[in-house]
């Protein structure tokens, strides 16, 4: 029987692990691995960091379960094994991969790795700033926010920073605002007890979507009361402040990093691996590791070089998703001799929470739906996603357990 490694479970991964097991548990021998238990709901970090009266849950028992999705719970009745362990090296010409516990022998490999947080060689931003990428980070800076609110005075409201403007960084900025002002309203501060300021280094903050939807979310941060400072980058972050290239000097309790991505550390190691100048693997048009015929890479973790726009595909979590869908069906066809498909990208809708239940969806042939509808098709969104991977009971009592979470803010 042959053997298929899936390395990582994130969005790529846990749905190529899904097809591949619907189509091949007869034929193959299915392992994914991955250094968590369970597979982290990105797309909803902001609301964990953001969520109202945590301290009732003093574990964040409930918080956790609300975006941690437990491998065994995706995979429960499943042929497929898999295995929590850290991928340590990855020797393409021995078809080894090694990790912390054990060592896995593979026939095809399957690349699913995800980013890390890009600091862009920035002092201070690893040790200063909350990396926004774990569920660990979005509990530290819920907990960080309530403490600074209500340690907050007249003459020093609790400031906070989100560095970056992208739709993570927006989000975020839009969504601890409302948290903020509902911690200071129950707790009666009748002085102004916090500032938000979202700092992007471009001109811009989402250069990527038309100008009037732009505009639109910029109206929206100044009414929530988030300060945008666009064109303006950051030289320095300290434990308690962020200096800017201009030499201005701001002072801040919670600076959250949301700037950007760069590709896996693990992938820099691999001998033979064809990488692009920013470290992710090139793929061919198939998705199958460039010069390899038994490894395919999906997700973050890849260069994809879309042949209309001749740029990299974005990195969203719908895109990898997609990718995994394609490798999936390449492995099948290859396992069973027939040609190859080709991966053609999608990524042209897109969904911008902008605090509370407000959201801005551009969807297909340029429809846009705008404020409670707007959030109402995000919602909709990630309840697709979980039905995809969780049984219909399981994702509709996750969806609920988001929505009654999450919406305590507003
Ligand atoms: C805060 C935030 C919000 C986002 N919001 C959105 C959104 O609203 N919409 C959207 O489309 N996209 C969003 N994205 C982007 C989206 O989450 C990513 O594009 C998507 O997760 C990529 O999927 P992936 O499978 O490539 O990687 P991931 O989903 O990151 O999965 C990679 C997996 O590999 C595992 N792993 C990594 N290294 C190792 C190792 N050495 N050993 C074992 N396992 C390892 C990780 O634990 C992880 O489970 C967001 C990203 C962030 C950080």
């Amino acid at each position: 029987m042959k053997k298929i490694l899936i390395l990582g479970g994130g969005f790529g991964g846990i749905r190529a692990a899904l097809d591949l097991e619907k189509n091949l548990k007869n034929e193959a021998q299915i392992t994914l691995i991955d250094k968590n238990g369970y597979h982290l709901f990105l797309p909803a970090l902001y609301e964990v960091a953001s969520a109202y009266n945590i301290k009732k849950d003093p574990f964040a028992v409930r918080l956790k379960k609300s975006i941690c999705i437990p491998y065994h719970s995706i995979f429960e009745n499943k042929k497929l094994d898999f295995i929590q362990d850290e991928v340590t090296k990855i020797d393409l010409n021995g078809q080894k991969v090694f990790a912390d516990a054990r060592v896995f022998e593979y026939d095809y490999l399957l690349m699913a790795l995800g980013s890390q947080t890009n600091d862009f060689g920035i002092p201070g931003v690893k040790e200063y700033a909350y990396q926004f990428k774990s569920i660990e980070d979005a509990l530290m800076v819920n907990k960080k926010l309530e403490e600074s609110i209500k340690r907050s005075s007249v003459s020093y409201p609790a400031k906070i920073f989100v560095c970056g403007g992208g739709f993570t960084g927006v989000e975020l900025a839009a969504e601890l605002s409302c948290c903020a002002k509902k911690v200071a309203r129950v707790n009666r501060i009748k002085h102004k007890s916090h500032t938000v300021t979202l700092f992007e280094a471009g001109p811009k903050i989402l250069p990527m979507i038309p100008e009037e939807k732009r505009q639109h979310i910029l109206r929206r941060l100044t009414r929530l009361g988030v300060s945008v400072m666009e064109n303006s980058p950051i030289e320095e972050v300290g434990p308690d402040f962020i200096k800017l290239k201009n030499g201005q000097n701001m002072d801040g309790n919670i600076i959250v990093w949301t700037a950007g991505i760069k590709a896996n550390e693990l992938l820099k190691n691999v001998a033979g691996l064809s990488v692009s100048a920013s470290g992710k693997v090139i793929t061919d048009e198939f998705l199958q590791v460039k010069d390899s015929k038994n490894i395919f890479a999906i997700g973050d973790n890849v260069e994809f070089i879309d042949p209309k726009t001749q740029k990299p595909v974005p990195a969203l979590a719908y895109v990898a998703n997609d990718q995994g869908k394609t490798a999936a069906k390449n492995l099948i066809n290859i396992i069973r001799g027939r040609p190859l498909k080709r991966y053609k990208p999608f990524y042209s809708v897109w969904v911008a929470p902008a605090g509370g239940k407000y959201a801005i969806a551009h969807l297909w042939n340029g429809i846009h739906i705008t404020g409670f509808w707007g959030w109402v098709v995000r919602e909709i969104i990630d309840l697709r996603y979980m039905l995809s991977i969780l049984t219909p009971g399981k994702a509709l009592s996750l969806m609920w357990q988001e929505v009654t979470l999450f919406t305590k803010n507003d």
